[in-house]
């Protein structure tokens, strides 16, 4: 059985010459896999094979931590790359909460991710990301109004289908493109795999130690705790709690963990 082919794979296909079509033979092995939980709770494969994830933040709409967090277990979780691009840079300066976000924009600094800080509209500071995008399978995430779809047009140099637009090959079908697609950058070697479902993908269910593990900080306490089956929230002997006491891991993550586990509780209740 094949199982579904996805943006991102590598397959084995041979030609049929007669009537110019292909049939697919296998599935390449992946090295990663994105996939989207639907509205039942089944998860859905939708890119294959990406090697770094860029969650991309900006001044407006406001970053939230739990959300960067949730994309960033998903990239570790998968072992892809995730990259932080802080977008509309030409906002930066004027903005209230300038410090805030700096802020927290050096907690991923200092937990070893690389941060791209550009504009997209400004074209202030592109050359990092195309650079970054040499070689590799990328994805674009973050909230909506962020500034993806301006990123990936600027990369591609090409307008992008939006959420709830009409595909060219389905106008009469009212049917909306969610499917995923891969594009092949111009300049170099490279490629984008986007779709207005990816952009915001939400992170599918996983258990506590996996959800722990996401937390590339966390992972050299987690053998401390005390329990084995310890979930950092209040238990006593607990290694991360006291990191976080002493300023060894940050506590806004450490929050923003327990925020997210007990989103998982109520997903699996
Ligand atoms: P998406 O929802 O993440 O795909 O965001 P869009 O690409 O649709 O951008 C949302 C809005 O932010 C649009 O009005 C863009 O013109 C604007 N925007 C995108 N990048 C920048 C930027 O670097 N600076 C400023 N000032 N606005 C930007
Ligand atoms: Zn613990």
């Amino acid at each position: 059985h094949l199982g579904i082919v996805v943006p991102g794979d590598h397959v084995i296909w041979q030609m049929d010459l007669e009537d110019n079509t292909g049939v697919v033979l296998t599935v390449q092995p992946r090295t990663s896999l994105l996939s989207r939980p639907d509205a039942r709770g089944a998860v859905h494969a939708v890119a294959a094979n990406v090697d770094q994830i860029f969650i991309v933040i900006a001044p407006t709409p406001a970053p939230n931590q739990t959300t960067i967090d949730r994309y960033l277990i998903a990239a570790e979780t998968e072992n892809i790359q995730p990259i932080i691009v802080l977008n509309k840079e030409d906002l930066l300066a004027n903005d209230p909460q300038r410090e805030h976000i700096l802020n927290l924009v050096g907690q991923y600094k200092k937990i070893g991710l690389t941060i791209l800080t550009l504009s997209a509209t400004k074209k202030q500071h592109l050359s990092s990301l195309h650079a970054q995008l040499a070689n590799k399978i990328s994805v674009f995430v973050g909230q909506s109004g962020v500034g993806k779809s301006s990123l990936i047009a600027e990369i591609l140099q090409q307008p992008l289908i939006r959420t709830g637009e009409l595909s060219s090959s389905s106008q009469q079908g009212q049917h909306t493109t969610t499917t995923a697609r891969l594009y092949h950058l111009d300049a170099q070697p490279g490629s984008v795999i986007d779709s207005p479902g990816i952009r915001e993908f939400p992170l599918w269910p996983l258990d506590p130690s996996t959800l722990a593990y996401g937390f590339i900080e966390f992972r050299p306490f987690l053998q401390d705790c005390k329990y084995r089956n310890c979930l950092h929230t209040i238990e006593p002997g607990c290694a991360l709690l006291k990191a976080s006491a002493n300023g060894s891991i940050s506590n806004a993550r450490l929050l923003s963990y327990q925020k997210i586990l007990a989103t998982m509780k109520d997903q699996t209740k």
